[in-house]
This record gives structure tokens, sequence and C-alpha cells, in this order.
């Protein structure tokens, strides 16, 4: 990396309140990172909103896991809780709520059932740069936050993407991914 880059991922990753912050080259590969960090694979499911951009699902079929999608909640537009609880198996390994359009998911009640159910989150945070929710940066309260700096975000870089996490040893996975 260069220190540039070192630079920007330390500020981006604080300015979220997470620990850790790595970047990469788009907001599909951070995604896929995730999933792949999380030991996410053939035979797991891993539950989406049925309302997102298509690299939140795609990202779930290029680690080989299965895309179980979720109903939305109308009010939010980002996944409904009952809806991801009633979607979860016993196959099922992660979840990835999306902050669609600027619109927060309810992250008390998803991390609230994803504990429940001992699934991961990583956070789709492509909309959401300098989001907080209940005072704390978005993508540092899930397993993982990810988000993309792509030509249409509210902060570009043309393209480009980061992993946040607060976890040292995910981390590491994530840098080894990428
Ligand atoms: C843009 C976007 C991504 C990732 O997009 P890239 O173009 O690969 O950086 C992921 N999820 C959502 C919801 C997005 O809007």
């Amino acid at each position: 990396n260069s220190a540039e880059e070192q630079a920007f991922e330390n500020a981006f990753a604080a300015s979220h309140d997470a620990d850790y912050g790595i970047f990469m080259v788009n907001g599909t590969v951070t995604l896929e990172a995730a999933l792949a960090a999380l030991d996410i694979g053939a035979g797991d499911e891993v539950i989406v909103p049925g309302l997102t951009w298509l690299a939140t699902a795609y990202a779930v079929k290029y680690v080989g896991a299965k895309i179980v999608f979720a109903d939305i909640d109308p009010a939010t537009f980002a996944l409904h809780p009952e809806a991801f609880e009633a979607a979860i198996t016993p196959r099922t390994k992660a979840v990835i709520p999306v902050h669609l359009y600027r619109s927060m998911a309810d992250l008390e009640r998803i991390l609230a059932i994803a504990r429940k159910h001992q699934l991961r989150v990583i956070e789709d945070c492509a909309h959401m740069h300098g989001g907080k929710w209940d005072g704390r940066g978005v993508g540092s309260r899930s397993d993982i936050g990810s988000f993309s700096f792509q030509q249409s975000k509210v902060l570009s870089g043309g393209e480009g993407g980061i992993c946040l996490t607060n976890d040292q040893g995910l981390a590491e996975r994530l840098y080894r991914f990428k």
C-alpha cells in the first residue's frame, strides 16, 4: 500500500468509528472479500434485501453461496427485520443489510436478530458514507462494513471501495484476499 492509501484507509475508518480500513478496487470486490473473510462459500445461504443494486447479490454468487432474497420495509426501502428473520434456515450464515438511497436499515433489530441466530452481518454502505446510527458511524457495528467510491456515489474516486472492521483477524484476512 502507498502511504497515501494507508492515510486514507485510517482517516476513513476513524471517521466511521472503525478500527481498520482496507481499500479495494470497487464496492463489489469489498462485498466478495467480506464474505470470503468470513469463510462463507458453497452450501451456505446469505440473506440480501430484494431491492438493492445487483452487486449485493452477485457477491454472494461469486463466493459460491446461495442468494436468499428477503422483502424490504416500505418505510425505509431497506431489509425488513421480520422478513429477514423469516428467511433464516439452518444453512444461513450471514445477512447483508443495505442502507439504500441513504435511508438506514434498522440496524438495532437486524443486529439483534443476527446475534440470536449466530449470523454474521455485512453492512452494504455503498450509499451511506458519513452516515451515523445512534451517534456511531455506519459500517462499524457489524462484522464488516462495505463502501463503494464508484462514480455515482456520495464520495467518489471514479472507482474504488473499502471494507471497515474492528476485528484485527478479519482485517488481515480482508487484506490477504485483496
Ligand atoms: C454501487 C453499489 C455497490 C458496489 O458498486 P461498485 O460499482 O462495484 O463499486 C454495492 N452495493 C450497492 C447497494 C451499490 O449501490
